[in-house]
């Protein structure tokens, strides 16, 4: 199917958030993990196409240069409208790359202005008079003001832009915004006229992100977070740019058996581990064991299963478990240990025959998903916000993926997330 909308994404969760979102309208939505080595011309592509980068903190110059080639790509499969998207706490250093990377697009596409709108009101993030908050409080007083790579020390956003950028940056505000789309083309148009480029947009409701939406479904460059992009499948099918029948191609028939693979240490997940534990078999990896004997032992735990018995590995631990391990392994290290072998069960699984999979963990899904050999993922039935259920390829043979990273899901999600990939 022809490319409506090209996506690119400057994290893997974020593209799975995005993609996610896309897919509640029931269109098909496809995400590439990494810029895809397959030519576009022959590749197999969605109305939606979502390209996962991971270029957040890259340089300057690498970020640039890989959503460059990535616009590229989704051009050369036909797409004409191009968004991107970073984290709806507006992470970035002072350096960028929100601005330079949107910048960079611009001159590509020939197109003199963009928005930007990381707003997503369902999870507590909303802009307004330029200020974005994270719940009741300001960016720059949440918890992302310790954040170890891009901390955020300000909320304004026109003051995070605008070094980041060449052009002016100016300010569709809510008042402006609530008003509806035509009010919101005419602001835009005004700033234009004055010679500004780069607009940030108020959001506090998901109406104000239809009306913002409606206004701009025709720009080549739209940047933002993933709850921006959410109305689009429904404006292109109201304009008659999409069918209106468009729907996900049939999922594809799974063999037997399911796993959760867990190396989250957030809280949430802590919980969701112990929840499941409840009813199904565990097997507890420990760094230090690992770090001494190899995963031989889980590997003859695994093997000893009943693929079709729900079942679990984890590293899950308690904070205090986790430095202790940290101490003894350091934190790279610790975390590669992990992450090696829960990619290696992940692979052992599969060979079994294994074919639903549920991985606990942002940096432990990039893990798993690369072990796995993945380069593509469908998207499917959502399990919990920003969580879908997605449908790939592992060395020829079909498997179900759930990626999800940290503090998302409620404490049911394993279970929840199985039950629900029967009845999708
Ligand atoms: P989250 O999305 O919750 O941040 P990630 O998978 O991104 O989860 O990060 C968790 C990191 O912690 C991974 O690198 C993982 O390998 C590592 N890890 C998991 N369990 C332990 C443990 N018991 N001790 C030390 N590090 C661990």
């Amino acid at each position: 199917m022809s490319v409506k909308l090209g996506c690119i994404a400057d994290d893997f969760t974020g593209a799975t958030d995005l993609a996610g979102l896309l897919a509640r309208s029931g269109v098909p939505v496809s995400l590439r993990i990494g810029l895809p080595a397959e030519p576009p011309e022959t590749a197999e592509t969605a109305p939606f196409e979502v390209i996962a980068l991971k270029c957040r903190t890259a340089p300057v110059a690498d970020a640039v240069a890989e959503t460059r080639a990535a616009l590229d790509w989704l051009r050369r499969a036909g797409a004409e409208r191009f968004f991107w998207k970073y984290c709806s706490t507006f992470d970035s250093t002072a350096e960028g790359n929100i601005g330079p990377v949107a910048e960079a697009l611009m001159v590509d596409l020939g197109t003199d202005q963009t928005i930007y709108c990381p707003a997503f009101p369902e999870n507590g993030r909303s802009i307004y008079m330029g200020n974005l908050f994270v719940g009741q409080v300001p960016l720059a007083e949440s918890p992302m003001k310790d954040h170890p790579l891009t901390p955020m020390r300000d909320s304004n956003l026109m003051r995070l832009l605008a070094p980041q950028v060449s052009g002016a940056v100016g300010l569709a505000d809510r008042l402006t915004i609530a008003r509806g789309a035509s009010a919101v083309r005419e602001r835009l148009a005004a700033l234009k006229a004055d010679g500004t480029p780069h607009v940030i947009v108020d959001a506090v409701a998901d109406e104000d992100l239809a009306n913002i939406a409606e206004a701009v479904q025709d720009w080549p460059l739209i940047t933002g977070g993933s709850a921006l992009a959410m109305p689009l499948p429904g404006l292109y099918k109201a304009s008659g740019q999409l069918a209106a029948d468009v729907e996900s191609g049939d999922r594809p028939k799974l063999g037997t058996g399911s796993i959760v693979l867990s190396g989250s240490c957030s809280a949430m997940t802590r919980q969701q581990v112990a929840q499941y534990l409840q009813f199904a078999q565990g097997y507890r990896l420990d760094p230090l064991m690992l770090a001494k004997e190899g995963a031989d032992a889980a590997l003859d735990w695994l093997k000893a299963q009943d693929p079709d018995a729900p079942k679990i590995i984890y590293a899950t631990a308690e904070p205090e478990d986790v430095k202790a391990a940290q101490a003894e392994l350091g934190v790279a290290q610790a975390g590669e240990i992990v992450e090696a072998a829960l990619a290696g069960l992940a692979c052992a699984a599969r060979d079994m025959g294994i074919s639903r999979f549920v991985s606990a963990g942002g940096e432990t899904s990039g893990a798993v998903t690369k072990a796995l050999g993945v380069a593509r993922l469908t998207i499917g039935a959502e399990i919990a916000p920003g969580v879908p259920w997605t449908f790939a390829r592992s060395e020829g043979r079909d498997i179900a993926l759930a990626l999800k990273s940290g503090n998302f899901g409620s404490v049911d999600f394993f279970a929840t997330a199985f039950e629900k990939l029967e009845v999708s």
